[in-house]
């Protein structure tokens, strides 16, 4: 049992980790794979969502005093929940290019393997 405990412990991300994150998160400069671990964590672990939403609120508040916007947003809740969908949209679209490209390069290697083999038949053929 403790050593399933463990494992688990492993896989997920832990808190600390999550919240030195929280910040280039805001300022969105976190690599992908971090990006994809944070969000899964504070998925899951309402005391860093409730962080992340405590830093994201004070970094858009001093933002909109910064832009004197006239429409003032005061849903920051509803703004942090668009940001995090926004994030999620980033990394599908991320994943998906990534995948792109892996098939693009086994259609490039089947090919030339393709291109080889009928080289080398031909100049059996050849001889
Ligand atoms: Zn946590």
């Amino acid at each position: 049992m403790g050593g399933s405990a463990a494992l688990k412990e492993r896989e997920n991300m832990n808190c600390r980790i999550a919240e030195g994150m929280v910040n280039k998160y805001i300022d969105h400069t976190l690599p992908l794979s971090d990006l994809e671990d944070f969000l899964e964590h504070i998925e899951k672990c309402s005391s860093c969502y409730d962080e992340l939403a405590t830093y994201f609120i004070v970094h858009k508040a001093m933002q909109q005093l910064d832009e004197k916007q006239e429409d003032t947003v005061l849903d920051f809740k509803e703004l942090l929940e668009e940001d995090i969908r926004k994030s999620r949209r980033y990394i599908r679209k991320k994943k998906f290019h990534r995948a792109i490209a892996a098939v693009a390069v086994c259609v490039l290697i089947v090919a030339l393997v393709v291109f080889l083999v009928f080289v080398i038949l031909e100049l059996k053929e050849g001889i």
